[in-house]
């Protein structure tokens, strides 16, 4: 058992002493002082909730860490630098697959396969695009896969190609990407679980203790379930599967036998309740479904990827099947049929809209009506190069009008925080700044659209405790955090994690 005394906040209420062990919190206050153990004084430091991150994908974070890292680049030279070091360094594998980079260095995206192949001419290489919605693959990638001399015919989607039609790089939405990540040999088990283990430790290190994995793709539910296992899952982690609308009938007795799978392994830290649809695309590649046409494109929607019958269909089917509903929508198109095919299959407890970018006005009051958890990813409210490179499909109005993080709380429901890394910084911290300040750190006092800020306080909550709700983990588990500061009080971005604590047990501590 352990007792800290100090600066504590937990369940919305200011403590002075905490004692907790691996089943939970035992006493607060003078109670937990009374008990026969040495306490621990905080002195500077604060105790709260461990972060929980509503939604993420550490797994394909830690395969892109694997590669090329080039997420830090800031232009082309800097990104062909990376990948020719990593190729010089990196024998094996053949493939050099990594991420992300940031789309926006180059205008509307269009990376060019010819860029990589001056510094990689022989062996393929496949960089994900930072929205993870897109992927830029040299010439070499392109020949393995089949797709070099002609774009094959798409129904959701698209690739970028020249005035002869050959493909020039970049490849838009799920059916493109896997005309080449089809092509990539699989990683061998020893690598993916290499892959969770520097992620779960990256996120870890960032005080967070749980974290809804969003997107289950093929093999992925083996190396979660050989890392729980070998007793090396370090994160509380709920799996989500993918639900796609070409194989969903056929998938659900699947998915039903690896939840069955999972289930009895009773295990504390792995669990598979979820499902995920995506409902539309990303602003980016204007592929998000949105009720008046694209500023960039004349009478253009974006790409449902659902019919609403189709989706409405499926979602019944699953939440019936008492799996949680989880639905990636960024248009606001996209955000109304995610609504509505919640409400018509009777609103299942917990449901989830991830991303909501975008949402109608008439659409605001529904998530409290329904009981939909808003799962917002804090860091992209703010005027940034992502943002930006939205504006010419947007307009200025349509962009300033997303990420309404205030109304929504204002209507009564409840919202959630993720990242959704590798998409985008994982640190809690960074998130809390942006929420409560919508601005750039190196411009605090520019906010983009400041009437949508939200307190410290709910912040802090849409970080640890609705997560916690949304994941159905129970609010006193002993998932703690040790900060240098109180985010309440201090500049968050002055503080740093001291001890992240998942079960009662310290699994990072800053030397
Ligand atoms: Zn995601």
């Amino acid at each position: 058992m352990r007792l800290l005394s100090g600066e504590i906040f937990l369940n919305g209420r200011t403590r002075k002493a905490v004692a907790f062990d691996e089943t939970g919190i035992i006493a607060f206050d003078d109670e937990a002082l009374e008990l026969d153990v040495e306490f621990e004084e905080l002195g500077s430091a604060f105790l709260t909730h461990a972060f929980m991150d509503g939604h993420a994908h550490p797994l394909f974070a830690g395969r892109e860490h694997l590669g090329p890292d080039v997420t830090n680049a800031k232009s082309v030279a800097e990104m062909q630098k990376i990948v020719a070091a990593w190729l010089a360094d990196n024998q094996s594998p053949i493939w050099a697959v990594g991420g992300a980079y940031v789309r926006s260095i180059v205008d509307g995206g269009v990376f060019l396969a010819s860029w990589l192949d001056e510094v990689a001419p022989d062996r393929p290489v496949v960089l994900h695009g930072s929205d993870h919605h897109t992927l830029w693959a040299n010439s070499e990638a392109m020949r393995l896969a089949g797709v070099l001399s002609e774009a094959p015919s798409l129904s959701v989607g698209s690739i970028d190609v020249d005035a002869s039609g050959r493909p020039t790089g970049v490849f838009r939405e799920t059916e493109a990407k896997e005309l080449i990540t089809d092509a990539i040999p699989e990683l061998s088990m020893a690598d993916e679980l290499k892959a969770l283990t520097w992620a779960h430790a990256e996120l870890a290190s960032l005080g967070i203790s749980a974290v809804q994995d969003a997107w289950m793709d093929k093999g992925m539910v083996e190396v979660y379930l050989a890392a729980e296992d070998l007793g090396e899952l370090v994160l509380r982690t709920n799996l989500a599967f993918w639900v796609r609308p070409e194989s969903w009938r056929a998938d659900a007795k699947r998915f039903i036998a690896e939840r069955t799978r999972i289930t009895a392994l009773r295990s504390p830290k792995l669990s598979a309740r979820t499902v995920k649809f995506f409902a539309d695309g990303v602003f980016g590649s204007a592929t998000a479904s949105v009720k008046k046409p694209y500023d960039s494109s004349a009478g253009y929607l974006g790409d449902p990827v659902w019919s609403s019958e189709e989706l409405n269909a499926s979602v019944a089917h699953f939440a019936a099947a008492d799996f949680q509903i989880h639905i990636h929508a960024i248009g606001d198109a996209g955000v109304a049929m995610a609504l509505d095919a919640i409400e018509k299959a009777g609103c299942p407890a917990n449901s989830v809209i991830a991303h909501t970018e975008l949402v109608a006005e008439e659409d605001i009051p529904r998530f409290a009506q329904l009981g939909v958890i808003a799962n917002f990813e804090p860091l992209w409210a703010r005027e940034d190069g992502m943002l930006t490179s939205c504006l010419h499909h947007l307009g200025r109005e349509r962009l300033d009008s997303m990420y309404r993080m205030r109304d929504i709380l204002d209507s009564g429901a409840k919202i959630s925080f993720g990242s959704d890394w590798p998409v985008s910084n994982p640190d809690p911290l960074l998130g809390l700044f942006t929420a409560t300040h919508r601005a750039l750190p190196e411009t605090p006092e520019v906010s983009w659209t400041p009437h949508q800020r939200i307190t410290e306080k709910e912040a802090l909550h849409a970080y640890t405790l609705a997560v916690a709700q949304q994941l159905e983990l129970t609010a006193d588990c002993s998932d703690l955090v040790i900060l240098s500061g109180n985010p309440l009080k201090a500049n968050v971005l002055d503080i740093t994690v001291l001890e992240t604590i998942i079960g009662g047990q310290t699994v990072f501590a800053r030397q």
